[in-house]
C-alpha cells in the first residue's frame, strides 16, 4: 500500500486544500468499466458529503450494464453535444481534478485537451503500468487489484470512512468485482477480501451488485454469444493463444450495442492450456483489442509494444489505425516472435 507516493508532505497539502468547499471534476477512462465508474461515483459521493462542488464528467458515454448504479445520471458525457460546453466550462473552473482508474492522459480521448489545459491541481488514482507524470498529487500502486481498492485505502488513510454510506459502498465493491474477475484473478489479495467484508458491513447486497452487473443480458447478446463461441472462436493450440474478429457488419447485424462484446475475451481465457486471448473489434474505422493472458506472459508489454496500448500484466488492449484485417495479419505474425514466451508458460 502506497499513500502519496511523490512525497511524505503530500498527505497533509491534500488535506489542507480540502479544508477549504473546492470546485471538484471526477473523471476516469473513456469507455468506462465498473472500475472506472465505481471510482467515479464512490468519489463523487464521499467529496460532496465532504461539502465540495462536484461533477462527475466520462470522456465518453457508458454501457448500459452500469445504468443502475448509484448517481450514474449525474455523469456528465464529454462527447453529448448538449453537455459539451458545460463539460468544458466545468473543468476549465475546476480548482481540482481527479482522473480515476488511468494513468496516461490519452485515455481521455478528446477531453485530453481540457484537461491538460485546465488550471486545477490534479490528483491521480490508478494501478495501470507505466503511469504518465502530471498529477498533483499521486496514489498509484500497480499491485492494487481495482482502482476502487486504492480509492479503499485513500479514504480509510484520510479517516473518512464515516463517509462511506450504502452507495459509496457499493461502488467501491462494484470496482473491485470487475477488477479481479469477481475475485478470480491473480490480483485477489487478502486486502481484496478483507476491503469486501468491510463493505459488507457497510450493508451491500453482493448478490445483487453480481447480478446487476453480469447477469442483465438481452436476448440479442446472448445469440451473439452463441454466435461469437460457435463460428467466430479460432484457437491456435501451437501458439496457445486464442482470439476472436468482429467486423461493424456482424455487430449491426446482432444489433450490438455498447458493452455487448464486454468480457467475451475471457472465453478465450478458459480454453485449458490457453495462455492469451486476444479480441478485435473494428469500430468507426479503428480496430479496437482486448487482450488477457495468464501467468507471467505480459500482455500489457504486448500490447504497448505493438498496438499503442498498455494496461495490466494480464490484461491489456490497445488499438490500430489500420484495416481490421491487417490488423489480424500483424497480430498472427507477432505469434512465432513469442512464442517461447507463451509455451514455457506452466499449464
Ligand atoms: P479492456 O480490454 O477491458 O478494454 O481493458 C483491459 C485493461 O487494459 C483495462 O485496465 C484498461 O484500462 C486497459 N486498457 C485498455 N485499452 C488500453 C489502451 O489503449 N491503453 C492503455 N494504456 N490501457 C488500456
Ligand atoms: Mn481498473
Amino acid at each position: 500500500k502506497q499513500l502519496f507516493t511523490e512525497s511524505a508532505g503530500q498527505k497533509a497539502d491534500f488535506l489542507e486544500f480540502l479544508k477549504t468547499p473546492r470546485r471538484i471534476v471526477v473523471t476516469a477512462h473513456q469507455n468506462p468499466d465498473g472500475d472506472a465508474f465505481g471510482s467515479i461515483l464512490s468519489l463523487y459521493e464521499v467529496l460532496k458529503q465532504l461539502g465540495h462542488q462536484v461533477h462527475a464528467i466520462s470522456p465518453t458515454d457508458h454501457a448500459d450494464f452500469l445504468n443502475w448504479m448509484p448517481n450514474v445520471k449525474e455523469v456528465i458525457n464529454f462527447e453529448d453535444k448538449l453537455e459539451r460546453g458545460r463539460a468544458e466550462r466545468l473543468i476549465e473552473e475546476a480548482e481540482l481534478i481527479f482522473c480515476l482508474d488511468f494513468s496516461a492522459l490519452d485515455r481521455l480521448k478528446d477531453m485530453h485537451t481540457p484537461v491538460k489545459g485546465s488550471e486545477a491541481r490534479k490528483v491521480m488514482i490508478d494501478h495501470h503500468q507505466q503511469p504518465e507524470d502530471f498529477a498533483d498529487f499521486v496514489y498509484w500502486n500497480v499491485k492494487a487489484a481495482a482502482t476502487c481498492e486504492l480509492i479503499y485505502c485513500l479514504i480509510e488513510d484520510l479517516d473518512w470512512l464515516s463517509y462511506i454510506n450504502q452507495n459509496v459502498a457499493t461502488c467501491i465493491y462494484t470496482g473491485i468485482l470487475t477488477d479481479t474477475g469477481s475475485f478470480k484473478f491473480d490480483s485477489t489479495s487478502k486486502q481484496v477480501h478483507r476491503i469486501a467484508g468491510e463493505l459488507i458491513d457497510k450493508g451491500i447486497n453482493p448478490n445483487k451488485i453480481s447480478r446487476k452487473l453480469f447477469d442483465q443480458n438481452s436476448f440479442d447478446r446472448l445469440k451473439f454469444m452463441g454466435y461469437a463461441l460457435g463460428e467466430k472462436l479460432i484457437y491456435l493450440p501451437e501458439y496457445r493463444v486464442a482470439y476472436f474478429v468482429f467486423n461493424s457488419e456482424e455487430q449491426e447485424k446482432f444489433n450490438l450495442k455498447k458493452g455487448d462484446t464486454e468480457g467475451l475475451v475471457n472465453y478465450g481465457l478458459s480454453i485449458a492450456g490457453v495462455v492469451m486471448s486476444a479480441i478485435f473489434i473494428e469500430k468507426d474505422n479503428l480496430i479496437k483489442m482486448s487482450f488477457r493472458s495468464v501467468d507471467d506472459f505480459s500482455v500489457a508489454d504486448f500490447a504497448r509494444n505493438n498496438f499503442e496500448g498498455g494496461g495490466h500484466k494480464n490484461a491489456a488492449g490497445g488499438r490500430s489505425n489500420e484495416s481490421l484485417e491487417q490488423t489480424v495479419k500483424k497480430f498472427l505474425g507477432l505469434l512465432p516472435d513469442v512464442k517461447d514466451e507463451l509455451l514455457v508458460q506452466p499449464t
